[in-house]
């Protein structure tokens, strides 16, 4: 499929001007267009871009009731020479993908998924705010939409992407309780998909984990919860000694910003591990010192440190942040190459 073949229909009326961007909450404004393609009979037919609108829906759509919906976080930067920049959104497309996979749902060709993303932001380029640390935060989702009640893969799909833009995210320091009752995803599952079940399931622990203080959960390994898996919506990483240790396995989501973080380190000479990380390692290393820095790692905020770790009734602190070299420098530079200051020896930022 070319680019010709998205129809373009454009607003009569851009929101743009009414739009407060000294005041963005995540998630509240939208842009003014959204791309939208239809599955059936085998083959994503119509693509389109239109006007950003509610759509019409079946009560007995298959997405509301047996949970067919998967969805992608990705980002786009306004470079310092002014143009716009969306960071690694091939990753998200090949992720995308798999979750697609998993859940029995089509995949989505990359014409529609990158192509279609660019000439969204072509047209709503000027939503892209250009103040330091702001974004375009990009949403593109999946959803089963045959109207049947019975319980089998859709025959139909609706592929849309919104976007808005989003604030400098200055995210302070995180306190985490380690989940030792309550499961993620287990093996075998669909740990690995952003598919929207997985954010419902985690609503109630993390309201748990609020009520004794806790900003987030830190998941464990569903049979022993024994293992260290992830937080909320964020990967989970670590400097013990002279190494960056991260969580692996079909259980956990694979970040983006994470691989990015490890190809940083394995760049800067660090060693790096993916492998299991126990919650007995992370105490004893954090009471010796030998933990030196634990930060979550995710589109939203890219990087997050982590102030506490609380476990079975006790807290554990970790050092100051000021201290923490390699999780501050990976945050500068990331920011550095996103905004276009310094050069892009990766190609990892895709210019609309
Ligand atoms: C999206 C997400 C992440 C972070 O992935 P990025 O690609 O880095 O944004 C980590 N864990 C979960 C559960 C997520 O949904």
């Amino acid at each position: 499929m070319s680019n010709t073949n998205i129809r373009i229909e454009q607003t009569q009326q851009s929101r743009l001007p009414a739009v407060d961007f000294d005041n963005l909450v995540f998630g509240k404004i939208l842009s003014d267009h959204m791309l939208v393609a239809e599955y059936s009979n085998g083959n994503w037919n119509e693509v389109s871009i239109v006007p950003y609108g509610n759509i019409s829906i079946s009560p007995s759509m298959s997405a509301l009731h047996y949970g067919q919906s998967i969805f992608e976080g990705v980002k786009a930067y306004k470079l310092n020479d002014g143009r716009v920049s969306i960071f690694r959104p091939d990753q998200n497309w090949e992720r995308f993908n798999k979750s697609a996979a998993r859940l029995q749902m089509p995949e989505v060709p990359k014409e529609i998924f990158l192509d279609g993303l660019k000439q969204l932001l072509e047209l709503d380029q000027n939503w892209v705010p250009s103040k330091d640390g702001a974004s375009l935060y990009i949403r593109p989702f999946m959803f089963a939409t045959e109207a049947a009640l019975g319980v089998h893969p859709s025959d139909s799909y609706k592929f849309i992407i919104i976007t808005g833009p989003v604030g400098a995210y200055y995210s302070k320091p995180i306190s985490l309780k380690v989940e030792t009752h309550y499961t993620r995803a287990a093996d075998g599952g669909v740990g690995f998909s952003k598919n929207a079940g997985n954010y419902a399931l985690a609503l109630y622990p993390t309201e748990l984990a609020h009520k004794e203080g806790y900003d987030q959960v830190m998941w464990t390994d569903a049979r022993d919860h024994k293992y260290i898996e992830e937080a909320g919506t964020a990967n989970l990483l670590f400097r013990i000694g002279d190494t960056i240790i991260t969580p692996h396995g079909d259980t956990i989501l694979h970040g983006v910003t994470r691989r990015t973080i490890i190809e940083l380190a394995d760049k800067w000479g660090l060693k790096t591990e993916q492998r299991k990380v126990s919650v007995a390692e992370l105490i004893e290393g954090i009471e010796s010192g030998a933990v030196t820095e634990a930060f979550a790692a995710g589109t939203a905020a890219t990087i997050t440190h982590i102030s506490k770790i609380g476990y079975d009734g006790k807290d554990y602190e970790l050092p100051p942040v000021e201290t923490r070299e390699f999780s501050n420098k990976v945050f500068q530079y990331l920011n550095d190459l996103r905004y276009g200051k310094i050069e892009d020896p990766f190609g990892w930022n895709f210019i609309v």
